[in-house]
């Protein structure tokens, strides 16, 4: 059975990791939280006082920087390791999430990550969520969804996942953080976020995680299929 890449990619809070974390169940693929990873170098870079004006600290830092996932059997997911200590929580603070945007934006720090991810999804068979997934991680991915959701909805949902985890923010604070990312990420030079030309556009506005995995496992299933009859036709 020959399997797919599904690339996620869109503004930030719109769904797009919840909905790739639950496809990838469905498909029985690998899911790869590209965030997490520019998260876990904002962390390395925010507790080492790395200078992000300083190409040598960043180059250096970058060398001493391992990162993974691992299996937490508690919850069913993964996690992020950073040098082999779990920062699965402390990576989704606020103080990590005001600093990611202007790490992420870092040349050195992409190319990093992004050959990371192209190791990670070689074999295919994996639903990567990001921002240039299928732009510049895998401009040849099978399936390709570009999210986007009205804004103050976006704030909401961001709000009410850091008060389950216990973090209390008011709606402007995350509506100010929200626009600095996005204003940041599409605007950067390298491998800035923006829809790849062959990506669906999915607007999550008025829908709920069940119909986005539905939309999202449709495309992807359906290109399975039509991949392995055609596989099988040559053969
Ligand atoms: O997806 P998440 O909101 O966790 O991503 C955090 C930040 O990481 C984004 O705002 C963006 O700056 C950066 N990012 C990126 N490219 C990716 C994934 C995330 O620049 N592929």
């Amino acid at each position: 059975m020959k399997k797919i890449i599904v690339a996620i990619d869109g503004y930030s809070a719109c769904g797009k990791s919840t909905t790739a974390k639950l496809v990838a169940a469905q498909l029985n693929y690998a899911y790869i939280d590209t965030g997490a990873m520019y998260r876990a170098v904002t962390l390395y870079f925010i507790e080492n006082h790395i200078a992000l004006t300083n190409p040598k600290e960043v180059t250096q830092a970058l060398r001493d920087i391992n990162i993974s996932f691992q299996p937490n059997p508690k919850t069913q997911r993964s996690d992020t390791y950073l040098n082999g200590i779990n920062v699965e929580n402390e990576i989704r603070k606020m103080y990590v999430t005001q600093q990611v945007s202007p790490v992420s934006a870092i040349t050195e720090v992409r190319k990093t990550l992004v050959a990371e991810q192209q190791k990670m999804g070689k074999r295919k068979g994996v639903v990567m969520d990001g921002r240039d997934i299928g732009t510049t991680v895998f401009p040849e991915a099978e399936v390709k969804v570009f999210m986007d959701a009205d804004l103050t909805v976006r704030a909401h949902r961001r709000q009410k996942e850091l008060m389950e985890k216990g973090e209390t923010l008011n709606l402007e604070e995350i509506v100010h953080n929200l626009k600095e990312r996005d204003r940041i990420d599409t605007t950067r030079e390298e491998s800035p976020l923006r829809k790849a030309a062959d990506a669906h556009y999915l607007d999550t506005t008025y829908m709920t995680i069940d119909e986005e995995v539905e939309y999202v496992l449709h495309l992807a299933t359906s290109r399975i299929i039509s991949l392995n009859k055609s596989n099988s036709t040559i053969c």
